[in-house]
């Protein structure tokens, strides 16, 4: 079954939210402010919501949290403080390669919807409205935003819609 244009683009736009709270738990983690012990669930939990993940994709993912786990057990055993912190520094080093691995992922889903928006999709109806040369607003939330996009897809920042670009469908029209 293929995914209609707009329903890749809703499960985009969720597993990219779902990745952005992955990376504020890590950052938190990173600058102490969240316990290592407490993201483990969280990591795992984040994983299984994704909806567009590759299964290699998903498999670096797993070695990272795995790794973290098992050093920070290992840690829990070791007596010397200096074993500790060589632990600890594992575990940091761990962290920032997952993030990497989760910003990769993020900025291939952004390429993904723009993509998205380089082919007029027939099933949406909508037209974002064209307030002047550089402004569109959203004709269901109203919310409105600043784009001189050529594409003939736009996306409502605010809502997450997908709509026709104003312009386009002019100029297709003249
Ligand atoms: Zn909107």
């Amino acid at each position: 079954m293929t995914l209609s244009t707009i329903d890749l683009m809703t499960k985009i736009h969720r597993d990219i939210d779902i990745l952005e709270c992955a990376i504020a738990r890590i950052d938190l983690c990173r600058r102490d402010a969240l316990h290592i012990c407490q993201i483990f669930y969280a990591l795992g939990s984040f994983l299984n919501q994704l909806q567009l993940v590759s299964s290699n994709w998903a498999a670096q993912y797993q070695d990272f949290t795995l790794d973290i786990e098992i050093e920070y057990a290992l840690s829990l055993d070791e007596e010397a403080e200096e074993m500790r912190d060589s632990r600890k520094k594992v575990i940091c080093t761990c962290l920032d390669g997952l993030k990497e691995l989760i910003l990769n992922k993020i900025k291939d889903s952004k390429n993904t919807l723009l993509e998205c928006l380089n082919f007029s999709d027939p099933d949406v109806s909508d037209i974002a409205t064209l307030l002047d040369a550089q402004w569109l607003m959203c004709p269901k939330c109203t919310d409105a935003w600043e784009s001189v996009s050529p594409r003939p897809m736009v996306i409502c920042p605010k809502c997450k819609r997908l709509l026709q670009n104003p312009r386009v469908c002019q100029r297709m029209a003249n």
